[in-house]
């Protein structure tokens, strides 16, 4: 159903009206964590302030250790709808089981599934049971040919407004947190029918390589880029390493649209 045999033209995804896929990329920025109404509200009026119309935040954090900060939960996704709709935002932010999938439609306008949940079956079924946009992120070690087959369990259930993200994969490269497979993109986009994201975040863990490698994916033909932006990332519960701060997060944002109107 994904593939691009089946259907010629690109798939739209539609977020509160806002159009994924249609050739001008999108953008998703936000913490990595929610972690107050204050962060979240801060975070909101940076984005709103450029008139861009997404923003992510994690509420249920995958983390690597179960001693460290696990988010909010639905406390989280309260937050992220109220700043949302004080600014006019679409919120997309992971759900890590079926068993929140329906509360959190309540809050959510995106279901994030995450790179450690793109082989749970049970939550791509379930989530291809709703009539929510789905971003899909690639697995740490998923071929591309997995990453279609778990865009084909969502789809297969009847719901077709998926958008995949990029985030880089396991390699045995230590420079960055993981490798973007920046080629992905294309393949992705001549394989199946849908936008083709590229989180600069996760796959670089490397604020200095956020502006090249965002540079990079809209040269290649991504549809969106995701990255993660707090109001001080020093003191973030998750991700400090990674995140801009809003003079970073202007800086990228300008000189992207900059490079967007030259090539
Ligand atoms: C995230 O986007 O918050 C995240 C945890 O990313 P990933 O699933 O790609 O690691
Ligand atoms: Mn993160």
């Amino acid at each position: 159903l994904v593939s691009r045999k089946r259907k010629k033209e690109d798939t739209i995804v539609n977020v509160n009206g806002e159009p994924i896929g249609i050739g001008a990329p999108s953008f998703v920025f936000g913490p990595c964590a929610v972690e107050s109404y204050e962060q979240v509200d801060a975070v909101g009026a940076e984005i709103a302030k450029k008139g861009l119309k997404l923003m992510r935040g994690g509420a249920y954090k995958p983390r690597t250790s179960p001693y460290d900060f696990q988010g909010l939960g639905l406390e989280g996704l309260k937050i992220l709808k109220e700043v949302g709709q004080k600014y006019g935002l679409g919120i997309v932010s992971e759900i890590v089981t079926p068993t929140h999938l329906e509360e959190a439609l309540d809050y959510v306008d995106v279901i994030q599934i995450g790179a450690r949940n793109m082989q749970n079956f049970e939550l791509l079924k379930a989530a291809g049971q709703t009539n929510k946009p789905v971003l899909l992120k690639r697995g740490l070690a998923a071929t591309i040919d997995e990453f279609i087959h778990a865009a084909e369990y969502i789809m297969s259930k009847g719901n077709e407004q998926i958008i995949l993200c990029e985030r880089g994969i396991r390699t045995y490269e230590k420079a960055t947190r993981n490798t973007l497979d920046i080629s992905a993109v294309p393949i992705l986009k001549q394989e199946t029918h849908l936008p083709v994201f590229v989180d600069v975040t996760h796959s670089t863990g490397r604020r200095d390589l956020l502006l090249p490698c965002a540079k990079a994916a809209i040269a290649i033909g991504a549809d969106g880029v995701m990255a993660e932006v707090h109001p001080d990332p020093a003191v973030a519960l998750s991700d400090s390493q990674q995140q801009m701060d809003f003079e970073t997060f202007d800086a990228f944002y300008d000189t992207l649209q900059t490079f967007m109107k030259t090539h």
